[in-house]
């Protein structure tokens, strides 16, 4: 494709690039931290009932304070729905946070490596990254959040917990310290939050700057629904309801969440079977020639000792196996990444990678 000089990009979007997995059509696809399980069907037949029903209502617009929607995601947590802002996926709520919080002249700060969309739509809302550097343990060391919070009192601070792609939960008293230190807002993704001991949700009050994400994408598994969440302090929500744009969730997905809530522990009863299939995985990976990262979450990052992981990952694909390819990521340098499927699928990569591995 040919493009032109003018009109002139602006300056923050000049050599980033879209941000995302390859879709490839493989038999087994672990490489974006899917629930390998559907809802439950009863879930299912709620949702394709209900919208059935609305469908005929189309010619409204959908209801913009999403009302239902948030009590039931309060209810979840204790909260009223003044409390809970609601959008397209998580990464709206990240990308409508940098909006209201971030932006020219200011700061967000990223302990990395981390979920790569918090830099990512950081620059594209043109907020300056600062980076901070985790340790050898993929940890952040309270000296680190010093530094970084001295040397550029960032407005926005993310943290990640579980982190992805690393795995590990960040301990209670690491946020505290985060939190503490920080001059502006605080958000904890806690996409994977289902799978962790404890929940930054523990630590919200309504004289804190501080919000905790979280999606439908994984445990609940609707990734195809596109819907996520923050829970924060009321003022904060009604912030960000400034800045989002109207009717920004249609009634398909606001029934469909609704509903879903209903089935919270279908989705519980889930989060334990993976859990134990990551055992299963996990302990399976260790005796092959890789090195593995411990893991908390739904997903699991390796590093392949003898062959590039590159040619690992082509090889695992010529086998219809797709993991994430996280090599050329900075910090991550041969690395791959595989989200916890069923057992069916797990073998499948399981021996795939041995004869990647020997190949
Ligand atoms: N945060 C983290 C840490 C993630 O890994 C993901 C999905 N890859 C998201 C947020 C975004 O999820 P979604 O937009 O599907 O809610």
């Amino acid at each position: 494709m040919s493009s032109l000089d003018w009109p002139p990009l602006r300056a923050a979007l000049v050599g980033e690039e879209p941000y995302g997995a390859p879709q490839l059509d493989v038999a087994v696809q672990l490489n974006t931290n899917e629930n390998p399980y559907g809802p439950s069907p009863e879930a299912a037949a709620d949702i394709a009932e209900a919208v059935r029903e609305v469908a005929l209502g189309l010619n409204r617009y959908p209801d913009r304070a999403a009302s239902r929607l948030r009590s039931a995601i309060g209810e979840l947590h204790g909260v009223g729905p003044e409390q809970v802002f609601a959008a397209n996926g998580s990464n709206e709520v990240l990308q409508t946070l940098l909006l209201t919080y971030g932006g020219p002249g200011r700061t967000a700060a990223v302990f990395e490596p981390t979920y790569a969309l918090h830099s990512h739509l950081s620059r594209v809302t043109g907020t300056t990254v600062v980076e901070g550097e985790r340790n050898a343990e993929y940890g952040i060391d309270t000296a680190e959040i010093d530094r970084v919070v001295t040397e550029s009192q960032p407005d926005v601070v993310f943290l990640c917990s579980p982190n992805n792609p690393t795995g590990r939960v960040e301990p209670r008293e690491v946020v505290e310290y985060a939190i503490a230190a920080a001059p502006g807002l605080v958000v904890v993704d806690e996409a994977y939050g289902q799978f962790a001991d404890w929940s930054a949700l523990e630590l919200l009050r309504d004289d804190l700057p501080l919000v905790v994400t979280r999606t439908f994408s994984k445990t609940w598994s609707m990734a195809g629904a596109r819907l996520g969440y923050l829970v924060g302090p009321a003022w904060l929500v009604e912030e960000l309801t400034n800045v989002v744009l109207p009717y920004h969730l249609d009634v398909f997905k606001q029934l469909a969440g609704t509903l879903a809530v209903g089935f919270v522990d279908e989705m519980h009863a889930r989060v334990a079977t993976l859990r134990e299939e990551r055992g299963r995985l996990v302990a399976r990976l260790s005796s092959l020639d890789v090195d593995v990262t411990p893991s908390d979450a739904n997903f699991v990052l390796f590093r392949p000792r003898g062959r590039a992981a590159d040619d690992v990952w082509q090889d695992l694909v010529d086998r219809s196996v797709l993991v994430r390819n996280c090599s050329s990521w900075p910090r991550l340098e041969g690395c791959l990444r595989v989200t916890v499927g069923t057992t069916e699928e797990d073998n499948q990569f399981l021996s795939a990678l041995e004869e990647a591995l020997s190949s």
